[in-house]
Formats: structure tokens, sequence, C-alpha cells
């Protein structure tokens, strides 16, 4: 028995990183999983998972969102993964960078919610994930001014949406990681001037002296997607997941 059997999960940014490990969690769990992203050439090494459904998907087009939430019939659970992340300080970000930013980060999110929330609603029962992070509200980080601004903004979004609609079966969470391994991680590190110094630093402000990985981003998206988590009393919304910060 897998803990997400029957679960239908569309999820976004699929094809590498933190949502290629949790599209294979999840369907290593039981799920049918609807893996989407912009990348069709990355996207379709998941279709050697027969759990794993791929579809091109650019979160930033709501015709394309529109579309897609047409065609789905059923869905359990909407886990919005996408995102970028711009390096700098509010200097350095330009209206472009800021607009890219926060219609990827955050817009896409709304869109999507828009699209699959009704057809949850019509089930009384459904759960939606959203990807936040450490830099946001949680925590002043140097140079992701517009990032950080989006990911706070991710994380008001997941509270406000619980809110509004706990009453009537949905389920809202984000997830807050801090510095995980993935391939624009890398990326990152090269672009940088001295990548060798760079990774030293990343590495530096892990108080367990190193990153995480996707799969343990993964663990977690499991548990939030599984119906392990109780509608208990509690406050909904934000499951703060800082790893590796220990703060
Ligand atoms: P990544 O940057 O390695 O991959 C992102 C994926 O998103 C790519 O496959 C890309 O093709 C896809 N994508 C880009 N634009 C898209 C669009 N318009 N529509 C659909 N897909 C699009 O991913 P990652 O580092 O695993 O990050 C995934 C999420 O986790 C992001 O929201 C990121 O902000 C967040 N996050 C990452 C870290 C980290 O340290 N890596 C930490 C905290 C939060």
């Amino acid at each position: 028995m897998g803990r997400l059997d029957g679960k239908v999960i569309v999820l976004s940014a699929a094809a590498q990183g933190i949502g290629r490990a949790c599209a294979i969690a999840f369907c290593k769990e039981g799920a049918k999983v609807i893996a989407t992203d912009i990348n069709e050439e990355k996207l379709k090494e998941l279709q050697q998972y027969s759990g794993i459904q791929i579809k091109v998907l650019d979160v930033t087009k709501k015709e394309q969102i529109e579309k897609l939430a047409k065609e789905i019939e059923k869905i359990d659970v909407l886990f919005n993964c996408a995102g970028f992340v711009h390096h700098g300080t509010i200097l350095d970000c330009e209206d472009r960078d800021w607009d890219f930013t926060m219609n990827l980060n955050v817009r896409s999110m709304y869109m999507m919610i828009r699209a699959f929330l009704p057809k949850m609603l019509a089930e009384n029962s459904g759960n939606i994930i959203n990807m936040s992070s450490v830099a946001s509200s949680i925590k002043g980080v140097v140079n992701r001014c517009v990032y950080s601004t989006s990911k706070a903004a991710v994380i008001g979004l997941t509270k406000s949406v619980a809110a509004d609609f706990i009453e009537q079966g949905i389920k809202c969470n984000c997830v807050c990681p801090g510095t995980v391994d993935t391939p624009s991680l890398r990326d990152r590190i090269q672009a940088q001037p001295n990548p060798e110094q760079a990774l030293q630093e990343f590495l530096q402000r892990q108080r367990t002296g190193r990153m995480a990985t996707a799969e343990e981003v993964a663990h977690l998206c499991v548990y939030l997607a599984s119906d392990e988590e109780k509608r208990g009393e509690g406050e909904v919304g934000t499951l703060t997941h800082q790893l590796p910060l220990l703060e």
C-alpha cells in the first residue's frame, strides 16, 4: 500500500530539482502524477515511470493553465513548485526582473489555484501545496530581494487560501526550504566569479554543514500530499520546513 494510493496529483516545475524528486516520490507512493514543466526534453525523462503522465505547461500562461484544468477531470493535490531565483539587492533588480519574478513565483500560483480550486470544492476535498522558501518573511537573506518578496507573498497566499477554504475540505500548506542542492543552484554557483568560493560560502551558511537534497524536501511533500496530516484544531496554513537551516 502506498501512502498516496489513488490520488491524482498535478505539479509544476517537475522536470528537474525539487519538482522532479517530488514527482518520482509521489509516483512511488501510488499517486497518479501529472508532471508539468516548460522543459519538454527533461520532462520526457519521467516517462520511464508508468504512474507519471507528462504535460508541457508554462505556468505564466493563463490560457495554458485553463486548458489543462479543463482536461483534468479529478484532482486531489495541486503542488505549485515553479519558481525562479533572482540574485541581487533591490538596486540590482530592474523592473523586468521584478515583473518576471512576481509573475513566475506568485501570479502563477494565483492562476493555478483559481483554475483548480473549483474542482476541489465540487468534491469537498482538496489539497494545495505551494513552494515558498526560508528566504521570505521568515528570514532576511542577502541578495534575494525580489525572490524573498515573492516567497513572502506565497506564504500570505497560502494562509489566505487555507483560512478561506479549510471548512470546505481544502488544505493549503507551503514548504519553506533552506538551500537545496538542485541543478539551478549549481548553475547559480557556476555563474559567480569564483564558483568554488561561492560553493564554500553556501556550505558555511548551513549549520548542518551540507545542503538539503531534493529528496528530503520530497519526503515532506509526500507527507503533506497524504491524509496523514490531520485537520486538527491548530493553526492552518504554513508549515515551515527550514531544512537545513536550524534556527
Ligand atoms: P530548478 O530551478 O532546478 O528547476 C525549476 C524548474 O522550473 C525547471 O525544470 C524549469 O524548466 C521550470 N520552469 C521554469 N519556468 C517555468 C514556467 N514558466 N512554467 C513551468 N515551469 C517552469 O528548481 P529547484 O531549485 O528545485 O526549485 C524549485 C522550487 O523550489 C522553486 O520555486 C524554488 O524557488 C524553490 N526553492 C528552491 C530552493 C533551492 O535551494 N533550490 C530553496 C527553497 C525553495
